[in-house]
């Protein structure tokens, strides 16, 4: 059989996303996840909720599988969650959207960024902007793709970017902004002068802005704001989210993409390839989780930030330096005073050594960028309360 590389493989080999034998590394949350299980540690590794999110989404996709809606959904996802989304950003964002030619239900927000990635791409000149550290599947796809990344860092404390280096990397070549918020890993919600100015670079230089909101609903201390609402943004702009976060579902892989009518045409005739459809039975139920009412929404991110808030006190308690989160699953603690300089070896050691697993922010980084992070490690809070309150126990005995 021939396995001459790929002219991906050699991107790949070149972005850092293969292992020193030339395979395709298994993602960090996998590595993780699977050593939580090897050593019995508590995952706050990978973000997964390890509970069920509201009855009755759940409700709704046990009826539509009952009642037979179990064969191919419509390429553009079925009308009803189509409308739903539309409904969606009028009633938080005020955004209009058509749910005819404007939006389109994608395999998880995953999907829908490959899928934009890969349909606007259009040379191996076309550059991706991305803050830095940057959730790992944007240097995958821009690698499919076969475009050139560039990163703004995001600085300490608040990560936020630059704006003068933000400005300094967008360029008459870039191709996409693409801006996620709330972040991950960094649990930034980025300030307004940074949203405006992705928009003023993006009509200056004639880009498209990409977003990922798959945290928007977890927000904690300000409603948050789709940068499509922003003046001029929205003929430029796709939005992208997932019920995923939102209904705690993220098994369920249902995402959606939303902007200009031609953008979406372009992402479709990609996502048809990739996927084609997926998921018939989840989208009427997430259709019912989006119309939920806003009480759902609010409680959803009262109860994370309690969360948040029980496991970064275990966390100052043991040692850490903590970064309270603005949004999203994630606190990233530094682990320097605890011997943790090298987060990546604290992080491979820590579930022999305190029965805990974490993610090393260098996970999101750069090869050549990775001393700016070193120390610096991720937790995830979306777990249960008795579950936060044992990871507490067992840090407090680092
Ligand atoms: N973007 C970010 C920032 C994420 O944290 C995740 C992981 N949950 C995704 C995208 C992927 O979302 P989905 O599971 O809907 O593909
Ligand atoms: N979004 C999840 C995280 O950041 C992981 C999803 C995945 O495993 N690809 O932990």
């Amino acid at each position: 059989m021939d396995v001459t590389p790929g002219a991906w493989r050699r991107t790949a080999a070149g972005a850092g996303l293969l292992s020193p034998s030339g395979e395709v590394a298994p993602t960090i949350f996998a590595e993780m996840s699977a050593a939580a299980v090897r050593t019995g540690a508590i995952n706050l590794g990978q973000g997964f909720p390890d509970e069920d999110g509201p009855a009755e989404v759940l409700e709704a996709a046990r009826e539509a599988i009952a009642a037979g809606v179990n064969q191919y959904p419509p390429g553009r996802g079925i009308p009803d969650l189509l409308l739903a989304i539309s409904e969606h950003q009028r009633r938080f964002y005020g955004l209009e959207v058509d749910p005819e030619r404007e939006v389109l239900v994608t395999a998880g927000a995953t999907e829908a960024l490959t899928a934009t990635l890969l349909a606007l791409i259009d040379s191996p000149k076309d550059e991706v902007v991305v803050f830095e550290p940057y959730y790992d599947s944007y240097a995958a796809a821009a690698a499919l793709a076969g475009a050139r990344l560039r990163t703004v860092p995001l600085r300490r404390p608040g990560f936020q970017p630059d704006l003068d280096e933000l400005a300094e990397v967008v360029n008459d070549r870039t191709r996409i902004i693409l801006v996620n918020d709330p972040h991950n890993p960094t649990g930034a919600v980025f300030a307004p002068d940074v949203l405006a100015e992705v928009v003023r670079l993006a009509e200056r230089h004639d880009a498209v802005i990409v977003t990922d909101e798959v945290y928007e609903h977890l927000s904690f201390h300000a409603p948050h704001t789709p940068i499509a609402t922003l003046p001029g943004a929205a003929e430029r702009t796709l939005t992208i989210s997932s019920a995923g976060k939102t209904f705690s579902t993220t098994g369920w892989k249902i995402g959606w993409v939303h902007g200009p009518a031609a953008l979406i045409t372009a992402v479709l005739t990609v996502k048809q390839f990739l996927t084609y459809v997926n998921g018939a039975p989840f989208q009427p139920a997430v259709a019912v989780g989006l119309r939920l009412p806003d009480a759902y929404f609010a409680d959803a991110a009262a109860a994370l930030l309690r969360k948040h808030e029980l496991l970064d006190g275990a966390l100052r308690a043991a040692g850490f330096e903590v970064h309270p989160p603005q949004g999203g699953y994630f606190t990233v603690a530094d682990a320097t005073a605890l011997g943790g300089a090298d987060a990546a070896a604290f992080c491979r050691a820590l579930p022999e050594r305190a029965g805990v697993v974490a993610i090393p922010l260098t996970a999101f980084v750069a090869p050549e960028r990775r001393g700016d992070y070193a120390g610096l490690v991720r937790f995830a809070a979306c777990k249960r309360v008795e579950v936060l309150e044992e990871a507490a126990r067992r840090l407090a005995a680092l």
